[in-house]
């Protein structure tokens, strides 16, 4: 297939590819959906070889948040039945952390509902990392609070942040329609701000919320340009008491479809299949190993995940390895990019790529946050979906019974799952 060849030969050197064949990705075929894996594939062991890097969600306040994400159920106004507290002490935190650390995690991803913190909930945060720090000193560090103002991105970074997550989530024409308490450019301007402080940006998108393949393809190109270090791909978990509880919208083939692409546009960048991946790509998550080479280990914010040894057993069947603590995520090329952007002050790790195919608009306005389970994969739209083409295999069926409301680890007392 020239398509695939094409795709191939641009990722294995590092090049994006056009808009147009980004789209055509989503439209193969499920009789060319392995080949669409294995082409993805060589790009994705270019790049980051055989390994698979573990993150661990750690729910540091959960729900009532006064935002409005239509796919979140933690929004303002959500009946879903998750988990509500307030923020952890940081010995509790870190008590969480050990134990994705001991399961193998490499990044700790510390995240709190909300449209952003105060310079009080940074200081929380701060205290938090050090807990961390103290029991592993080697741990990476993500934090995502929602919308930074100005200086706060600076306090995190001499604090010992080492990435910030804030997810775009859609295209910024479909924007509007998911939340109505802030906007795209207020994400874009987060990202940048995070970016500039030298921090690694953690920004990646959620699928399945009535979206066309062109908005699809706007918002990673759009991450691409934005220079994202890793991208986080998560499948709306339609929770029960949010706007978007009825949008199952989403098959195993178009998620393997939607990493694929977004393998192509980010090929030596940290592709994350995030929240949702057990309830939508079901037993086909090994094929999406061959993709993405980062994981969430265990559970997400507000919903449960497969356990976390049937992460770890699922990881080594397939045959790849999970990333070690001395062992760099990215290619030497990318972190010399990322590296010089954070010293200059500027976005745009995006090795070959800032801006390469795509007019990606990254222009501007919006507020949140966004890793895992919570800030970022939970949830949908709220108004009507735009004029968004059915997937052109949706599931007819309502499938409720795989959204499992996370009810231990952080905020509660049994174990964390890791
Ligand atoms: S995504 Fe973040 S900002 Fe939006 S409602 Fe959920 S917790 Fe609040």
């Amino acid at each position: 297939m020239d398509l695939l060849d094409t795709l191939t030969a641009k990722g294995l050197r590092g090049e994006v590819p056009t808009r147009e064949e980004a789209l055509a990705v989503l439209a193969t075929t499920d009789d060319e959906l392995l080949d669409v894996v294995a082409a993805a594939g060589k790009v994705r062991r270019r790049w980051f070889g055989r390994r698979v890097k573990l993150n661990y969600l750690v729910n540091l306040k959960s729900g009532l948040c006064p935002e409005d994400c239509s796919y979140c159920s933690q929004r303002l106004g959500s009946k879903a039945e998750i988990l509500k507290y307030t923020w952890l002490k940081p010995d509790q935190a870190a008590d969480a952390a050990r134990a994705g650390v001991a399961g193998g995690a490499k990044r700790v991803c510390l995240v709190a509902s909300g449209r952003g913190p105060t310079d009080r909930d940074i200081d929380r945060v701060t205290d938090t990392m050090a807990a961390i720090r103290d029991a592993d000193p080697e741990v990476e560090i993500c934090v995502c609070l929602g919308l930074l103002s100005d200086n706060q991105a600076e306090r995190l970074k001499a604090a010992g942040a080492d990435a910030y997550n804030h997810n775009l989530n859609t295209s910024e024409g479909t924007y509007g329609t998911i939340t109505s308490t802030h906007t795209y450019a207020d994400r874009v301007d987060t990202v940048q701000k995070a970016h500039g402080a030298g921090l690694s940006a953690c920004s990646g998108l959620i699928a399945g919320m009535g979206e066309s393949d062109e908005d699809l393809v706007d918002v990673v190109f759009a991450l691409r340009e934005l220079g994202s270090d890793s991208v986080p791909v998560n499948f709306l978990i339609p929770f029960e008491g949010t706007p978007l509880a009825k949008e199952w919208n989403l098959t195993p083939q178009r998620c393997l479809r939607i990493l694929a692409m977004v393998r192509f546009v980010n090929p030596d960048t940290e592709v994350r299949i995030a929240g949702g991946r057990e309830v939508h790509l079901r037993s086909m998550q090994p094929l999406g190993l061959h993709i993405a080479n980062s994981i969430f280990l265990g559970d997400y914010l507000t919903s449960e995940g497969q356990a976390g040894q049937t992460d770890l057993d699922m990881i080594k069947d397939a045959g790849f390895d999970v990333e070690g603590a001395g062992e760099a995520t990215l290619p030497r090329h990318r972190a010399d990019v990322a590296e010089a952007a954070q010293t200059a002050g500027g976005c745009g790790s995006g090795a070959s790529a800032c801006g390469s195919a795509a007019p990606a608009s990254v222009s501007a306005s919006a507020s949140a946050c966004g890793s895992g389970g919570g800030c970022g994969p939970c949830g949908g739209h709220a108004h009507a979906a735009p004029e968004a083409a059915a997937p052109e295999s949706a599931d007819d069926e309502l499938r409720g019974d795989l959204v499992k409301v996370r009810r231990r680890g952080a905020g509660t007392r049994l174990a964390p799952n890791a």
